[in-house]
């Protein structure tokens, strides 16, 4: 009678090394107590998803925060989802967020010693570990064909019991040793199934590092663990790397609960300590009315993409992640004036569990915080890029008078509280295009939203007096009691209080004639600042502008 050590030579000739090799090659980690070895473990299927970054920069602070490592392997064990070169732009993606792994797959080359970092490239391990199994009989072969299957199944259908591949429906999990080393020897084809010792009727506790104590159904299902590809599955793959990799927490997407049960029964088997789990939950989404969990085909926000097209802060993106990722964040944000993540103590503990909702005016509201309080000199590059990627006609405009954009970008900026228009960059040149005589001009070659109350012919006379005698390069007091003083000459009264108390003895209040002067200028009733703006405009145009729109009244 053949042994287990037959069939596991038989199987696979080429594996020399043994599990201890493998745990001398990849010894535990000399690492400060309480420092936590993390991981993004993506699949490269194609974009970054919000779910992933938000994923990732959980797992990227939490290994920050404790002095430990943060990884990035590369789950390429699908072939048929692999998209060529998605591994790549993720790795892109996830440093435009400033998540920059310590150890990992980089398109270079790995950085690390406990790679490879690309599961493709770690056959060897996981045929080492399979083969140990197969010796110790916690694997085996399985020559089921798709139909076999299927024929299993509909058995399993008729008789109400569960779908799988467990107990006396895993066909061939009792066939003797030379059973199959005959049918290997014969060429049928096989996958390695992992031989479980659950027992469904009992259960499986762990702990999860966000939801405290979880209690699932042992596992007992034989799980594919080695496909005909000669590659492993998500389970084994998952087990083989996060133990070598000395990973101590482990921060995955929450649909990955219902199967720890089997990846605890792996570790078990393989008498591995398991690494602590942290099941992050899925950001969701108010879809009339229903919460129901973002969606990588119906909505657009799922992919990061989206944001960085739009001309979002990476920044703003990650602080709002942050804010619901720990309901605490944004209390502390608005005490401490700070939007540095790096500041904040993040707590796994405290990740909310209701599921994250995707808020976008909240990001507004953090994005247009963070734009504002940005360095003028960093600002103007940042939106010089996005115009660059985005916006030909709008770099087109900054690069031809640098200096004339910077003065429009710090309107209402250099101060306590500044300004906050912009949510992201594609807001801004809609709003300040104005500035520019041949935007200007198309803007005012529409009707201009003057106040029906005043006569025409008073708002004509105003601005043409405007035009000639408004003073510029005085400050805002003078040049304001300057336009109190044309204004009252034109028959608008000289403040809001002399208005209300008589308002059929002048054609306006003093806020009538400021607006009937911003429309002249800006071609809207809203504007930042309007001695700011006719500052940076300087008198010639001003004057001009002024004096176009009187004529055309
Ligand atoms: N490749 C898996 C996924 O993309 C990773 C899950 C994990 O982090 O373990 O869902």
């Amino acid at each position: 009678m053949a042994t287990n050590e037959e069939l596991a030579e038989l199987l696979f000739p080429e594996v020399t090394e043994t599990i201890e090799d493998l745990e001398k090659r990849f010894p535990p980690r000399n690492l400060p107590e309480g420092a936590q070895v993390t991981r993004f473990a993506p699949s490269p299927t194609g974009f970054l998803h919000t779910g992933s970054l938000f994923t990732s920069m959980i797992s990227y602070i939490v290994a920050k925060q404790s002095g430990g490592v943060y990884c990035f392997r590369l789950e390429d064990t699908d072939t048929k989802r692999t998209i060529e070169g998605s591994g790549d732009l993720l790795i892109d993606q996830l440093a435009v967020f400033g998540i920059n792994a310590d150890e990992g797959y980089f398109p270079g080359g790995d950085k690390g010693a406990y790679g490879p970092y690309k599961q493709s490239e770690r056959r060897m391990i996981y045929k080492t570990v399979i083969k140990e199994l197969i010796r110790r009989g916690r694997a085996y072969p399985d020559f089921c064909t798709p139909e076999d299957l299927d024929a299993i199944r509909k058995a399993q259908e008729a008789s109400k019991v569960l779908p799988g591949y467990y107990g006396v429906y895993a066909r061939d999990r009792n066939l003797t040793v030379d059973e199959r080393i005959e049918k290997i020897k014969a060429g049928t084809p096989w996958v390695i199934r992992f031989y479980s010792n659950g027992d469904h009727s009992r259960k499986t506790k762990f702990i999860d590092a966000i939801r405290g104590e979880i209690e699932l159904q042992d596992n007992d299902t034989d799980v594919v663990i080695l496909k005909s590809d000669g590659l492993p599955t998500y389970h084994f793959a998952h087990v083989c790397d996060d133990h070598f990799m000395r990973t101590t927490l482990i921060t995955r997407g929450e649909e990955w609960i219902p199967s720890t049960p089997i990846h605890l029964d792996m570790f078990r088997a393989l008498e591995w300590k398991a690494p602590k789990y942290a099941h992050i939950p899925s950001i969701m989404k108010l879809d009339h009315g229903n919460k129901r969990k973002l969606s990588k085909r119906k909505d657009a926000e799922a992919a990061v993409s989206y944001f960085l097209d739009l001309g979002y802060n990476p920044e703003a993106l990650k602080v709002y992640l942050m804010s619901i990722a720990n309901s605490n964040f944004e209390e502390w944000a608005i005490a401490n004036k700070t939007f540095d993540l790096g500041k904040f103590k993040f707590s796994i503990k405290k990740m909310s569990l209701d599921g994250a909702l995707f808020d976008l005016d909240k990001l507004n509201y953090f994005s247009k915080e963070i734009i504002a309080r940005m360095p003028l000199e960093e600002e103007f590059l940042a939106v010089r890029a996005y115009a660059e990627a985005h916006e030909p006609e709008f770099l087109a405009k900054i690069d031809a008078d640098p200096s004339y954009f910077k003065k429009i970008l710090n309107i209402e900026k250099d101060r306590k509280n500044p300004r906050k228009d912009y949510a992201k960059y594609s807001d801004i040149y809609p709003l300040i295009r104005f500035f520019y005589d041949d935007e200007y001009a198309k803007i005012a070659a529409n009707p201009l939203p003057f106040n029906e109350n005043a006569p025409k012919s008073t708002i004509k006379a105003f601005l043409l007096d405007a035009s000639k005698s408004m003073p510029f390069g005085v400050d805002e007091a003078a040049w304001f009691a300057a336009v109190k003083e044309l204004g009252a000459k034109h028959g608008y009264a000289s403040s809001n209080k002399d208005y209300k108390e008589n308002p059929s003895a002048f054609v306006g209040s003093l806020s009538d004639a400021a607006e009937a002067l911003r429309i002249a200028i800006v071609g809207s009733k809203e504007s930042p600042n309007l001695h700011e703006i006719i500052e940076i405009l300087g008198q010639e145009r001003v004057s001009k502008r002024l004096e176009g729109v009187s004529a055309s009244l």
